[in-house]
């Protein structure tokens, strides 16, 4: 076992979600290295401007706070609620406006921070929703992406990692509203008869 990382965390779940366990995909440390390298990146394409950047709620919350302290350079926040995940681990299929953002952002260099790309209904719902308004640019980062499963059709300017099509929580994403405050990212998935993932 290496001092750097720990044996894999693996947690039986309780309550409604009894005979679930969650086990560790990507570390802590993965996290903060890759997150570390995306403000770099950032930084060096975003020199000399002052971008604004809009996060998805709920899950992006924790991600663009650590995303924009390993920025070196001014920038605004802004915030935009959509829903389409109704509950738990399914997707409802529709994209559902639920808190537009306040800023304006015609001729302003956009930067939508997502916390996963999944189907991708969302980030084209959010592609539409800002090149409607008229910006100078507009990139997209995403902490995770289901590549084997999304389909849209145009480039992710930055994605922190490609996972598979599994449902996490951790580092912002939810299962039910809980589970937001986790340090890495883990899977959730039913434990076989042993107990055992
Ligand atoms: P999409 O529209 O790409 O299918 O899904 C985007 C939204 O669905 C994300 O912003 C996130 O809220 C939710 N979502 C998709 N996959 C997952 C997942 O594996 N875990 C969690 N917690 N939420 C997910």
């Amino acid at each position: 076992m290496s001092i750097d990382y720990p044996e894999k965390f693996v947690a039986e779940l309780d309550g409604k979600y009894e005979g679930w366990v969650l086990e560790e995909l990507v570390s802590e440390k993965e996290i903060r290295t890759r997150v570390k390298e995306l403000g770099r990146e950032i930084t060096n394409h975003y020199k000399d401007k002052t971008p604004i950047l809009i996060a998805v709620l709920n899950g992006s919350f924790i991600f663009i706070a650590d995303l924009i302290r390993e920025m070196d350079i001014e920038c605004e926040v802004d915030f935009i609620k959509l829903s389409s995940y109704m509950n738990e681990t399914k997707s409802s299929g529709t994209v559902r406006l639920v808190k537009d953002i306040s800023a304006n952002i015609t001729d302003r260099d956009v930067i939508v921070i997502e916390d996963i790309v999944d189907s991708g209904l969302t980030i084209k719902f959010l592609k539409n929703r800002m090149e409607g308004s008229g910006p100078t640019s507009v990139a997209f980062v995403t902490l995770l992406h289901k590549e084997e499963v999304s389909k849209i059709d145009f480039d992710l300017d930055y994605v922190g990692f490609k996972i598979p099509n599994k449902f996490v929580v951790g580092y912002g994403l939810d299962l039910d509203q809980k589970y937001r405050k986790l340090p890495a990212i883990y899977t959730v998935k039913e434990s076989d008869q042993n107990g055992r993932s």
